[in-house]
């Protein structure tokens, strides 16, 4: 293998997939480096290492890149699951602010109309959303992922009453918001797969979609009705996500596993879908939930999870944009 061809290896994993093949003449290196997606931190982050890796190949003095971002507008990932109580909302907050540290600038909707719990896992529970020419413009949270809620247009425990047309109206509401430059937005569904989900889905035409399950196999059932809500609709699954698979002692940190393990990745295979990844059950994922804390905030032991289910995510996401 050259330097050049060995570089250009290392680009891949550098850049995850998003350069172009380097060409090398009269001592000059150019590519191209697709950044849609990323914010201004992570963009210049990869490029500087792209020139100093470039550099350091025998030959090159100097290196170009052509940044390419095509920007399609706001696309939506909706977390989804067959029944509540699964962790989706959990899965929701930490998988957005996973992605933002992934360099991506993300924005977190609260379409949960069954029990919003968006602002207290994001911490912004204090702070209310402001309009602007009839839209609403999203509340900051600490985690620098902006977010809208259902609990921002309705007091606690009044949006269960809204049928149909109503909670519609209310969720177009917070996807049409002023996200300013924020390109992807982590849906937090109403859980199972009645009217209001199905006209989110016709309405707003998400890229795609995570389904979240326990392990147990009514869950399961219901995870499998949320697939073929999105498979009827033309949505891709993007995966599943296996959530309280296994119990995380907080002593010893030994994983058990109360309601056995793997079956929502044999479900996923047997439906030919990606699995994107299992979370125990840990109450400090609970704990720090409440807290408004979320694991993917920081290095602890549970962030991983998060983390290598975000770096999926991102994949998928960048093989779809190359479409
Ligand atoms: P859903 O949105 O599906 O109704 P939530 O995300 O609100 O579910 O989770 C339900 C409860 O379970 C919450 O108290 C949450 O903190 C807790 N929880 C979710 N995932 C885990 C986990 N992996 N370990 C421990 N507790 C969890």
């Amino acid at each position: 293998m050259t330097d050049l061809e060995s570089f250009a290896d290392r680009l891949k994993t550098l850049t995850n997939g998003r350069a172009s093949t380097p060409r090398v003449r009269g001592g000059v290196m150019t590519l191209a480096l697709d950044v849609a997606g990323l914010d201004s931190e992570k963009r210049d982050a990869i490029a500087a290492a792209i020139r100093e890796g470039g550099l350091s190949v025998p030959g090159v003095q100097d290196v170009r890149i052509a940044m390419t971002a095509e920007r399609k507008g706001l696309r939506i990932i909706v977390v989804a699951s067959g029944k509540g109580g699964v962790g989706k909302s959990t899965l929701s907050a930490n998988l957005a602010i996973a992605l933002k540290r992934l360099g991506l600038s993300v924005g977190l909707v609260d379409a949960d109309i069954y029990g919003p719990s968006q602002a207290k896992l994001m911490a912004s529970e204090d702070q209310k959303p402001q309009a602007r020419e009839k839209k609403l413009i999203p509340v900051a949270s600490p985690f620098g992922v902006p977010m809208l809620s259902m609990a921002h247009l309705v007091e606690p425990g009044k949006a269960l009453a809204w049928r149909g047309p109503m909670a519609g109206n209310a969720l177009s509401q917070l996807i049409d918001a002023e996200w300013g430059d924020v390109e992807l937005l982590i849906v937090d569904m109403p859980p199972g797969t009645g009217d209001v989900q199905l006209s989110m889905v016709q309405k707003h035409k998400p890229v795609g979609a995570v389904i979240v399950s326990t392990p147990q196999d009514l869950a399961l059932i219901d995870a499998m009705r949320a697939v073929s809500l999105f498979e009827q609709t033309q949505v891709p699954i993007i995966g599943l996500v296996e959530n309280m698979a296994g119990y995380s002692c907080p002593h010893c940190g030994e994983v058990s596993d109360p309601f056995g393990t793997g079956g929502a990745e044999a479900a996923a295979a047997a439906m030919g879908m990606p699995f994107l990844g299992r979370i125990p059950l840990a109450i400090d994922i609970r704990r720090q939930s409440d807290a408004g804390d979320p694991p993917a905030a920081a290095d602890g032991p549970h962030a991983e999870h998060f983390v290598a289910i975000s770096k999926r995510v991102e994949a998928w996401l960048h093989g779809t944009n190359r479409q």
